[in-house]
């Protein structure tokens, strides 16, 4: 049976209107919840935490759908930045998931057991894929043929919402705070667009609408012709090979 895909918290992203948090956003974060069957039972993973302040209500949607959360065997965290973590210690012994290393919370052991290795996790309907260094450094989408929602994808912050809530000048200055390599991240998207011809709904980290598939080459395409954007990832491969060129340079002289 193919699982269900919910939506038990909106994402959020404004800017704050706080004068003495300049630049500050309050966010949430899009929640996801996937029920899915094994072993002739109804189970449930979590898709991302969320912050410490949201969190009652959160754990109050996963009940109204899962009816207890002992049923949530799963936490699939899209990153680890702090917005989408803070949660991270209410999933005692559970099975946290990133980038195909997993941990169970609660328990001594840490560290990189791939038990995963199939690209999908528990069942084929729930699938991912790690697509390293553009926004963090483990960066997992989440790929589901759902039986409600057709196919969908959580993107998590590969993107943070549409270009009408953040302008591509603001854009620019987000990802110059937030993410690790912009030109691969932009490139990430353009991959997931051309590789999952099949996926109509795209989550994003702080979108409160879905993104279509339209919606996801709108926004690729509306990048590609801003001469703003492209002079942005320029100037960050020309000052990300000044700094290759210093370590080389260091490193023949050691
Ligand atoms: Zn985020």
């Amino acid at each position: 049976m193919k699982p269900n895909v919910y939506i038990i918290q909106k994402a959020v992203l404004e800017k704050n209107k706080n004068p003495k948090l300049r630049g500050s956003y309050n966010i949430k974060v899009a929640v996801g919840l996937i029920e899915y069957e094994k072993d002739n039972q109804k189970k449930y993973m979590v898709i991302d935490a969320d912050q410490l302040v949201y969190w009652s209500e959160i754990k109050r949607n996963i009940e109204q759908i899962a009816g207890s959360f002992e049923k949530v065997t799963h936490l699939l965290l899209t990153h680890t930045h702090l917005d989408h973590i803070q949660n991270i210690s209410n999933f005692k012994d559970k099975i946290v998931f990133l980038a195909n290393k997993t941990s169970i919370l609660g328990q001594a052991e840490y560290g990189s057991q791939e038990i995963y290795p199939d690209g999908y996790i528990e069942i084929p309907e729930i699938r991912y894929e790690v697509l390293p260094d553009g926004h963090s450094h483990d960066d997992t989408i989440y790929i589901i043929d759902s039986a409600n929602e057709g196919k969908v994808i959580f993107l998590g912050d590969l993107i943070f919402t549409s270009l009408d809530k953040m302008p591509i000048d603001r854009l620019i200055g987000m990802e110059k705070r937030a993410s690790i390599d912009p030109v691969k991240k932009f490139f990430y998207l353009q991959e997931i667009y051309k590789k999952y011809p099949e996926v109509e709904k795209f989550y994003s980290g702080h979108n409160d609408q879905t993104l279509s598939r339209k919606d996801l080459k709108n926004f690729i395409d509306a990048l590609k012709n801003n001469k703003e954007w492209k002079d942005y990832l320029y100037s960050y491969i020309s000052k990300r090979n000044k700094e290759l060129d210093f370590f080389i340079n260091k490193l023949e002289k050691f």
